[in-house]
Order: C-alpha cells, then structure tokens, then sequence
C-alpha cells in the first residue's frame, strides 16, 4: 500500500510523527500547484517545527502563517514554496539575498538548493535565536546579518544572482537593485497592505524590467525606525 509518506521518500528523520506530517504538507502543496521536484524536496527536508516555537510545533505542517514574536511570523509555506519557485526558474542561483529572516525558515529551504545564502533581519532577538537555530541544525551556508534597514542590502557581499524580500515594500527598494548580478533577479512584494503584488525585477546592464505577478501578503517591510 502505498501512502503520503511512501510517496515524499526523502522525507526523514526528525521523527516519524514530524516526518509524516511534513509529507502531508507536500501533499497539500502539490496539490496547489507546486510542482517544481527540487522545492518539494528541500522542503522535505527542512524541519519547519524547529523554526516555531515549541508551543506551536504541532501546527507546523499546517498550511499557515504562525506568529513567531515581535509581531512578525514565519510565511505560509505555500508562499515559500511559490517564492522558492520563482527563485529557481530561471536557473540554479549561487549567491542569493533575502531581506526579512524572520524564523530563518525560508533561508534554510534556500540554504538547501544553493551554494551561498545571506540573509538580513532587523530584530535582534529573532537575529540571534536564527543563528542559534541555523547552526543547531547544521546549515552552514546561510549568513544571517543583523541591519537596520536591510533595503540597504549587503554592498560588501554582493552582487547577488537573486535577491529576495519576505516583507511587504511600500516602493521598489531602489538600493537592492544596484546589488543584483548581470542577468540577476529580485523578488519582492510592492504595495500596501491588502494591495501588495509579487514583483519581479531583472537587471540587464543598467536597465530594470519589472513583471508583475500574484497578489500577496507580507508583514510590511519597516524601513529604519519609523
Ligand atoms: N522569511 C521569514 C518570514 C519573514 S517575516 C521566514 O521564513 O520566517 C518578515 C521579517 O522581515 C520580519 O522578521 C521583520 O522583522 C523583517 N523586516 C521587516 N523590515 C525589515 C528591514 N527593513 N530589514 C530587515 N528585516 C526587516
């Protein structure tokens, strides 16, 4: 017989319980569209419950946003998996940024497809308990750097192929633009909150195309201390 666990193998470890559950959630990602193998896959095998706090481990493998402290929350996994998506579909990156590490979720399903990633957060007790997390689990290839404002992006560590934002811009972060690669793209969400949209901007030489897709929901991006 073979059944939703049969079906995701490269689901392990962790527990059969997490594992079973994390399989589902593939399952229920599939079954949405998803159907880029390598994005299932990492998913497989990241531990999304190690990313939530205790208290709410058992809804990790919901299909939901869940609150993480400081008013901000770890994404949808939905969501992950169609950022991740669009991360891959024009090539495997090396070097990728993402602004707004929150749980240090996304980077480590990033950090699992790519050679070198570097992310960016703004509040220091989430900073530090998402390095702690990262190198308890033994992802070795993520940079998590404390910013103020990460719209500035990291200028010393780029250019990067891709740049990803996981909070909500109120305007194209014309900074980050600059920090992107020949041929590189930034995936960012533009708008106020209830009208942002998925926009994906790709530098060629010194010119920016802009594509706009889906309509989305991130925590606002908060730019300095306002
Ligand atoms: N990618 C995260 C979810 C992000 S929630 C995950 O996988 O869990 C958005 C995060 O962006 C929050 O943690 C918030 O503090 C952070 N953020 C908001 N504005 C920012 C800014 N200007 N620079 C860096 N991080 C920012």
């Amino acid at each position: 017989m073979s059944d939703t666990f049969d079906k995701h193998p490269h689901v392990r470890g962790y527990g059969m319980a997490s594992a079973r559950s994390r399989a589902r959630l593939l399952d229920r990602l599939e079954a949405l569209g998803i159907t880029d193998i390598r994005v299932l896959e990492a998913m497989g095998r990241v531990p999304r419950h190690r990313f939530v706090d205790e208290a709410m481990s058992s809804r990790a493998y919901d299909d939901t946003a869940l609150p993480i402290g400081y008013g901000q929350t770890i994404s949808q996994p939905y969501v992950v998996a169609q950022m991740t998506t669009l991360v891959l579909a024009y090539g495997l990156p090396g070097k990728i940024l993402e602004i707004g590490t929150g749980s240090g979720y996304q980077a480590a399903v990033l950090a699992e497809l790519v050679d070198e990633v570097y992310t960016v957060e703004r509040v220091e007790p989430l900073h530090n308990l998402v390095r702690r997390r990262l190198a308890d689990l033994g992802y070795r290839n993520v940079r998590a750097r404390l910013a103020s404002s990460g719209v500035l992006g990291l200028p010393n560590y780029g250019p990067f192929d891709v740049i990803i934002v996981t909070c909500g811009a109120a305007q194209l972060p014309e900074t980050l633009c600059e920090q992107l690669a020949e041929g590189g793209r930034m995936i960012v969400p533009v708008g106020e909150s209830g009208g942002q949209r998925l926009v994906v901007v790709r530098r060629q030489g010194d010119h920016f195309s802009k594509e706009f897709l889906d309509a989305v929901s991130f925590v606002p991006l908060i730019e300095n201390d306002r």
